[in-house]
């Protein structure tokens, strides 16, 4: 239902992530969620740091005074109004694949999940949750693992892109690996996706209430595009991988 994202520098892992996606969230609570989570990655993970609960924002925030969460890099954060499994811990966003090294959150519908589920079971694939979400996860950490045997390197940007022509139904998905934790991708169809533009940083949000604290400079994310977000750059293209050579900027007028 509300999606956060945040891209800092990779040299200084900090509690900015964290506290950017929190407070997104915190924005973004007037359109409604029934669990929150949060995905984290920094130079040095073996797996993304993720924590999800059902309920009220403050539900996640005091899980994680108690038990904090590592320092980040980059950072997704995700308000959850479930259409595909109830609304419980383990059916929060995010989700991850099998090997916990990508995490993704995602608004919308995947129409074709089922389909992809049976698929990727046969596989061998274990689900622990209901949702056509972790479906996508699954997909995407097996595109990434398909990507790196076939080039020798992650590469999420392309994986993405991948995952995105393979799903149906409606889509604003955000994704990290902590084998690139300098970027956020994201990608979407016939939902919103924003980009917040800042100073050494960039943000990314389901509308620019997520990141309006922070930046009054956004960047439109159409149809059926893809964006690579890190700290100083920020790269649009369809998802054939075409790249989007001056999408339209502007400024937030309101805060
Ligand atoms: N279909 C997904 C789910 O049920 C995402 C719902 C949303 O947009 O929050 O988990």
């Amino acid at each position: 239902c509300g999606i956060v994202g945040y891209a800092g520098h990779v040299e200084t892992a900090c509690g900015k992530p964290l506290e950017v996606c929190l407070q997104g969230l915190k924005r973004l609570e007037y359109r409604g969620y029934d669990s929150a989570g949060v995905a984290l990655t920094a130079p040095g993970m073996d797996h993304v740091a993720v924590r999800k609960k059902a309920g009220r924002l403050a539900n996640l925030v005091d899980s994680i005074e108690r038990t904090p969460m590592p320092l980040a890099t980059v950072g997704i954060g995700h308000t959850r109004w479930a259409t595909n499994g109830v609304p419980s811990d383990v059916n929060a966003h995010p989700h991850t694949s099998m090997d916990g090294k990508v995490a993704i959150i995602h608004n919308g519908i995947i129409e074709n999940a089922s389909q992809l589920r049976l698929d990727l079971q046969a596989e061998g694939y274990r689900f622990a949750s209901a949702t056509d979400t972790e479906v996508a996860a699954k997909l995407l950490g097996k595109i990434v693992d398909t990507i790196i045997r076939e080039e020798g390197r992650p590469d999420l940007f392309k994986a993405v892109r991948r995952m995105a022509r393979m799903l149906k139904g409606a889509f604003t998905i955000l994704a990290t690996d902590c084998r690139q934790p300098d970027i956020v991708v994201g990608a979407r169809h016939d939902s919103p996706l924003v980009v917040g533009l800042g100073d050494g940083e960039n943000f990314l949000g389901s509308d620019v209430a997520a990141f309006v604290a922070y930046t009054k400079r956004a960047m439109e994310v159409d149809q059926d595009q893809a964006v690579c977000v890190s700290a100083d750059k920020v790269v649009v293209t369809d998802f054939n991988g075409n790249v989007v050579e001056h999408p339209k900027t502007y400024t937030v007028d309101w805060d």
